[in-house]
C-alpha cells in the first residue's frame, strides 16, 4: 500500500474516532448556541440581528459541530488560524475576520480564503487599498468590510478615531469605482471593558450608533453595526447592533494564545 493511502486511512480512522468522542461536546455547543440565539432574538424584537460565533483558538471540530447544526457565520482573529480552518472546513462557511490586521497579512487574507465574508477590523486606508488590490489581482469574490472605530479612545485599541479625516477618506474610497472587490458593510467597535460590564447605556455603543447616523446621512447609506460580545451583546442590540460577535458564551473559556 502506498504511504499516501495509509495516511488517508489513518486520518479517516482518527476522524471517526474523534467524532464518536465528540457527541457530548456537539450537543453542548448546539445548546449553547441555541440559548444565545434566543437571547439575541428576544433583544432584537423582530429586527434581524446576525449572531457570529467567535471560534478563535477553538478546534475546527467545534466549528464543524455547529456547522452541522446549521450555523454559517464564524469569527476568527488570527490570519494563519483562519487560513488553515478555512482550508479544512466546508466552503459555504461565512468567515468574519475580526482580529487585529497587519498590512503585511492583507495578502494572506485576500489570496488564501476564497469565501471570506467580511473583514470587520479595517482601520486604515492603506490596508483597504492593499486588500482590494490583491483581491482584484486574484479575481476573488467580493469581501464585506467594516471600519473599526476606537470609540473608547484607548491607546491600546485599534480603529479610527471618531473625527479622523482618514475615516471619511476610507468611506469615500470604498464607495468609489476605484474600489473593485470590497464592499462597505458597516462599522465595528469593541468598546471599553468598563462600559461592557456596566448596566446602564453603553457610551461606546452610543458613539458608534451616532457615527452611523452621521455617515448614513452624509453618504446615503444604511450601515450595519457590529458591536456586542459575550458580556454585552444584549445591551448592544438594544442600542442598534445588527451583528454580535459571541465567543465565550457559546464555546466556553478559550485557551491562552501562545
Ligand atoms: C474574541 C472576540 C470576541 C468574542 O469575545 P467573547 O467575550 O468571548 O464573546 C468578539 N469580538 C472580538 C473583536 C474579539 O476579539
Amino acid at each position: 500500500m502506498t504511504q499516501k493511502f495509509m495516511s488517508l486511512l489513518k486520518r479517516s480512522f482518527v476522524r471517526t474516532f474523534l467524532r464518536s468522542m465528540s457527541t457530548e461536546r456537539s450537543l453542548e455547543l448546539s445548546q449553547k448556541y441555541e440559548q444565545t440565539l434566543k437571547l439575541v432574538q428576544q433583544a432584537a424584537q423582530g429586527k434581524v440581528v446576525r449572531l457570529v460565533a467567535v471560534s478563535k483558538l477553538k478546534p475546527a471540530s467545534d466549528i464543524l459541530d455547529l456547522y452541522n447544526a446549521g450555523v454559517r457565520h464564524f469569527g476568527e482573529n488570527y490570519v494563519q488560524e483562519l487560513v488553515s480552518k478555512a482550508e479544512e472546513l466546508p466552503k459555504d462557511i461565512n468567515w468574519h475576520f475580526i482580529g487585529g490586521l497587519q498590512t503585511g497579512k492583507c495578502k494572506d487574507l485576500a489570496r488564501n480564503i476564497d469565501h471570506l465574508y467580511s473583514v470587520e477590523t479595517m482601520d486604515s486606508l492603506k490596508k483597504i487599498k492593499k486588500l482590494d488590490s490583491i483581491r482584484t489581482e486574484v479575481d476573488g469574490s467580493e469581501i464585506n468590510v467594516s471600519l473599526q472605530i476606537n470609540t473608547s479612545d484607548e491607546g491600546q485599541k485599534s480603529g479610527f478615531s471618531l473625527k479622523d479625516a482618514e475615516l471619511f477618506e476610507s468611506v469615500e474610497y470604498l464607495l468609489s469605482t476605484e474600489c473593485k472587490k470590497l464592499k462597505l458593510q458597516g462599522l465595528m467597535t469593541i468598546g471599553s471593558f468598563n462600559e461592557s460590564v456596566s448596566d446602564s447605556e453603553n457610551e461606546d455603543f452610543a458613539r458608534l450608533a451616532n457615527l452611523k447616523k452621521e455617515l448614513d446621512r452624509k453618504y446615503g447609506l444604511d450601515l450595519e453595526l457590529s458591536m456586542g460580545m459575550s458580556s454585552d451583546f444584549i445591551q448592544a442590540i438594544k442600542q442598534g447592533s445588527t451583528s454580535v460577535r459571541v465567543g465565550t458564551t457559546i464555546f466556553g473559556v478559550r485557551p491562552v494564545k501562545h
